[in-house]
């Protein structure tokens, strides 16, 4: 009989092939990420059997991991570039996102508004031996100015609109992948900075949760 960690490793194999190429993710980085990252170890020990199933899991106070396949696009997206990339993200939640983030990028800078997601995250990434993240709790709203700009900017729950901070926080040639439209259903968009302008590109309908602060929505 397999081993409980085999038996997770074929599911992740089986996740990649049918729930990600299938659907069109190309990029052999992205794939490999995704083959690498146990998803297992970023849910609730509860929820720990559905790890790879093709759906958003709750991971507590009222939020959720996304979707696989919703992860592994959204990174293709951002282009990271191969060498001395610098990201943010903008909602830590499991941490998940974040470690296949950390297998693309140089470093990593995650900002999460729930401080006990963030520190459960923080724990989970150390863990795995990905030293290139750095955690905050805050408002990701107004992303993190200190380390701009940043070669990509993912922002991973719906804003009514684009918040302004980000715009000023991505490079020349940079992006921004985030989920904009109403509470309850969005656009997937991704930004890219030209010299002077921004070019705006609609990918798919989304549901994400709410992105809650200062240049989002507000709580309740
Ligand atoms: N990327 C996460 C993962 O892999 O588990 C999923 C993130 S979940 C869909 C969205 C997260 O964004 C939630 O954890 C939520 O608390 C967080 N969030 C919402 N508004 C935020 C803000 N203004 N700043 C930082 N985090 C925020």
């Amino acid at each position: 009989m397999p081993a409980k960690g085999d038996t997770f490793a074929e599911a992740r194999q089986r996740m990649v092939q049918e729930q990600i190429a299938a659907r069109g993710v190309r990029d052999p980085r992205v794939l490999e990420a995704m083959r690498s990252v146990p998803r297992h170890l970023f849910v609730p020990d509860e929820y720990r059997e559905w790890a790879y199933s093709d759906g958003p899991l709750p991971i507590g106070v009222g939020q959720t991991i996304s979707q696989p396949y919703i992860v592994a696009l959204m990174t293709e997206l951002l282009e990271i570039p191969p060498k001395g990339a610098r990201v943010l993200e903008i909602g830590t939640g499991s941490g998940y996102q974040t470690a296949v983030l950390a297998h693309l990028a140089d470093e990593v800078f995650t900002i999460e508004r729930h401080a006990a997601l963030a520190a459960q995250a923080n724990a989970r990434l150390h863990r795995l031996g990905l030293d290139n993240v750095h955690v905050r709790v805050g408002d990701g709203t107004l992303g993190w100015p200190e380390h701009a700009p940043y070669d990509g900017i993912l922002v991973t729950a719906a804003a009514p609109e684009m918040p302004p901070a980000l715009l000023e926080q991505v490079r020349i040639g940079g992006r921004i992948v985030i989920p904009i439209g109403r509470r309850g259903g969005q656009t997937l968009e991704c930004w890219t900075r030209r010299e002077d302008d921004f070019e705006r590109q609609a990918i798919i309908p989304v549901a994400f949760v709410p992105l809650v602060g200062e240049q989002g929505w507000s709580a309740g």
